[in-house]
């Protein structure tokens, strides 16, 4: 029984050492230490012996089964710990190493301007609101005095997508839509894209965005209207800006002006940019016209109000000395990364 002794252990010493995974351990376990296992059938076999022998070779098995199964606890550390450093060896970070820049994205030129003016208006007591883009007939010319047969409508040349609905010319549907809905006292602003079929140059852009603003109330003046843009300005462009009013025609304005302010390169000097009159043309203006009031259920003899149309492109072009329109819309991120 010596000789079975020994050469178990060394058979279970050479698989032990042989073994590469922690399954084929398992596996080796059961062969030599299970019920049904080499070292087991031994103990079993110690019935067989006479009395003297029994207890030596007793404690000469259990001294094998305790060999076998801590040099299999050795093992299978010893494969625990390579695994462990195989993996930390593959997911070794070099901390020295340099990062990876992340691109992180801004706001659009047109945005800033457009979020400014209405934070200046907002200021003033102006609720901004926003309305569709696609408008039907009756908002966007009509109710605005602009009957079909009008001239002004040949300038607004537009988008249509069936027989009355066209992409919006102009913010000034929101008047309407406003009026419609809601009693004066009214200050509004709505800012928003417009669309008309102008050909690309620097100067036009099928696509372009406006903001109107309107307030509605008894008894407002034309005074009213120019307080308001004159410290509209001053706040969009600094204290020392004044403001000049020309006579224009819009449809639904009557009296309509023309604003203009205080040039923001030369300070009024004269330039390039405004011509050197020292002056730049900025916003249409006027006091609403009664066939707009009529148009919408309110009695003008009872309300009257200004209203205003600015483009947010021109703002921007004066603000920032921009020349080309096209530079807003062609995604050029050379140029959009400078605002
Ligand atoms: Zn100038």
């Amino acid at each position: 029984m010596d000789a079975t002794i020994q050469s178990i252990e060394q058979s279970a010493r050479a698989d032990i050492e042989k073994a590469a995974t922690a399954a084929a351990l398992e596996e080796l376990r059961i062969t030599y230490l299970g019920k049904k296992g080499r070292i087991t059938d031994l103990l079993k076999q110690l019935g067989t012996l006479d009395n003297a022998s029994r207890p030596v070779m007793g404690q000469k098995i259990n001294a094998l089964r305790d060999a076998v199964s801590s040099a299999i606890t050795a093992r299978k550390d010893a494969l625990a710990e390579t695994e462990f450093n195989a993996q930390m060896e593959k997911e070794r970070i070099d901390v020295t190493l340099p990062g990876r820049r992340t691109v992180t994205g801004k706001l659009h030129i047109l945005t800033t301007v457009e979020e400014e003016i209405v934070s200046v208006l907002n200021g003033m007591g102006f609720t901004p609101v926003e309305g569709p883009e696609l408008e039907d007939e009756h908002h966007n010319f009509e109710a605005l005095n602009i009957p079909s047969w009008h001239p002004a409508r040949d300038s607004h040349d537009s988008f249509y997508v069936s027989d009355d609905r066209l992409l919006r010319t102009h913010t000034s549907p929101m008047q309407i839509r406003i009026l419609e809905k809601l009693k004066p006292p009214l200050a509004v602003i709505a800012p928003g894209k417009t669309a008309r079929r102008d050909a690309v140059d620097s100067k036009h852009s099928p696509v372009f965005h406006q903001l109107e603003g309107f307030f509605v109330d008894e008894n407002v003046t034309f005074a009213d209207l120019k307080g308001c843009l004159e410290t509209f300005f001053k706040r969009l462009f600094g204290e020392k800006t004044a403001i000049r009013l020309r006579p224009d025609f819009f449809p639904f304005v009557e009296p309509g002006a023309e604003i203009s302010a205080t040039c923001v390169i030369c300070k009024g000097a004269g330039c390039r940019t405004c011509g050197n009159t020292g002056w730049i043309e900025l916003l249409g203006a006027g006091m609403i016209h009664p066939k707009v009031f009529e148009a919408v259920g309110h009695d003008p003899k009872r309300v009257s109000g200004f209203a205003f149309g600015m483009g947010i492109e021109r703002i921007a072009m004066i603000k920032y000395g921009i020349t080309d329109i096209r530079l807003f819309f062609e995604n050029d991120l050379e140029f959009l990364r400078q605002f």
